[in-house]
């Protein structure tokens, strides 16, 4: 039974149903039965208070569920969803509405606030603006007539229709009913419509924090990507300027990887690059970022550190990415090698800064790989060569 109804509740108001599709499902299972519990109502009255009520009132209320039922059927023969959104807004206004407000007795039977609900159900499904508005405006002034012929006691119109199906007597207690049953109706709009914006507001926030987590990493190792690389970078390097704090970067290449790639195929090659990404995220501390700047060149952000401790904290990962098994393909240890900068005064832009780090790296291959090189040792080595 909970199956079932599971798979009906999937299939009518699941996520993927579109919004006017759902509305028009509300109206095929909600209309039968708000139109049965108007036939109960008109039952009751009519019990309650005698015989003397036109049986009329009845008939109309069991046409109308029968004419309710009948659309589910109807949509799956016309394919065409417009169309019979169309048929259901013309009906629902003109005919269904009006044909319960003269048999159920005029506006004392609380129907002309079934028009309210009539008219708030078509704007909602009707997509097209021109055709919902000439729809209400056509619906105003047919139910405006209607009530107005009541009123005015129009001789002709309204007399002849109320010679013949208009009852007097039940009066208050139809009212009391047709009310509950009109509230009822409304509150339930209100609560699916309120449901479904909050359903959606949800599943596009979801889709838009995945897009943006999409839009700033490698989608290979997880790690930012060169674009947000720059974007933090800029933002960092303002702030650490403005509050006199030091910033510095490690830019890390894989030792001899196209050898990597070679013996062993692209496949390990990935594992490697993904293995560097892992242990690099793993050291980070709050804003540390990494970030995939090249192939398998990552730069680590360190905001708060001067170059002495860069160089410390990049040694740590160079020796413990050294010490890693990687795969059990990879016979020979796999090294890293990385270059460090500070940022100083007399770098001008982002790309002096990233270019600082390039720099030492390149002294750090040169000179025998599996190395980390700042600017004072850099400095330092070519003091020591001289
Ligand atoms: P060096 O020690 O001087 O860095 O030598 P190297 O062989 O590592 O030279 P280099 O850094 O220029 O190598 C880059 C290679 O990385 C070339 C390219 O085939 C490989 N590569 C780049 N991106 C990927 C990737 O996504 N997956 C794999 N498997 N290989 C990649
Ligand atoms: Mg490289
Ligand atoms: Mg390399």
């Amino acid at each position: 039974m909970a199956n079932w109804f599971n798979n009906f509740k999937e299939k009518a108001f699941g996520d993927d149903i579109p919004i006017k599709q759902k509305f028009f499902n509300i109206v095929c299972i909600g209309a039968p039965c708000f139109s049965f519990l108007a036939t109960i109502a008109n039952i009751i009255s009519g019990v309650t208070v005698g015989a003397n009520s036109s049986h009329l009132g009845l008939w109309a209320c069991i046409i109308c569920t029968v004419t309710c039922l009948a659309l589910y059927p109807l949509s799956k023969l016309i394919k065409n969803m417009d169309i019979i959104i169309g048929i259901v807004a013309f009906g629902m206004n003109f005919l269904i509405m009006p044909l319960l407000y003269v048999a159920l007795g005029g506006i004392k039977s609380s129907m002309s606030l079934y028009f309210v609900v009539a008219i708030v159900f078509s704007v909602l499904m009707l997509n097209d603006t021109v055709k919902g508005s000439l729809l209400v405006f056509f619906a105003f002034l047919w139910d405006g007539a209607l009530l107005w012929a009541e009123a005015a006691n129009w001789h002709g119109f309204a007399d002849l229709i109320s010679s013949f199906f208009v009852y007097h007597g039940n009066e208050y207690l139809d009212t009391f009913l047709d009310l509950i049953v009109c509230a009822l109706c409304i509150a339930v709009l209100v609560k699916i419509l309120a449901k479904n914006f909050e359903a959606q507001q949800i599943r596009s926030d979801r889709l838009l924090a995945q897009m943006e987590e999409l839009s700033v990493k490698d989608p290979l190792t997880g790690a930012y990507n060169r674009r947000f690389l720059i974007r933090y970078l800029e933002s960092s390097i303002t702030s650490c300027r403005s509050d006199g704090r030091d910033i510095a970067i490690v830019m890390f290449d894989i030792d001899k990887f196209k050898r990597i790639n070679d013996d062993y195929g692209h496949l390990v090659g990935d594992e490697v690059i993904k293995a560097v990404a892992d242990i690099l995220k793993k050291s980070c501390r709050d804003y540390d970022i990494v970030s995939r700047y090249g192939g398998e060149e990552f730069i680590l952000v360190l905001p708060g550190a001067t170059e002495e401790t860069a160089i410390v904290r990049a040694n740590q990962i160079r020796e413990k990415f050294s010490a890693m098994k990687i795969s059990p393909e990879i016979d020979r240890p796999v090294t890293i090698s990385g270059g460090v900068a500070e940022l100083t005064v007399s770098m001008k832009a982002t790309e002096d800064f990233i270019k600082a780090a390039d720099d030492n790296l390149y002294v750090a291959k040169e000179t025998g790989r599996n190395k980390i090189v700042g600017t004072t040792y850099n400095k330092g080595l070519e003091e020591v060569q001289a």
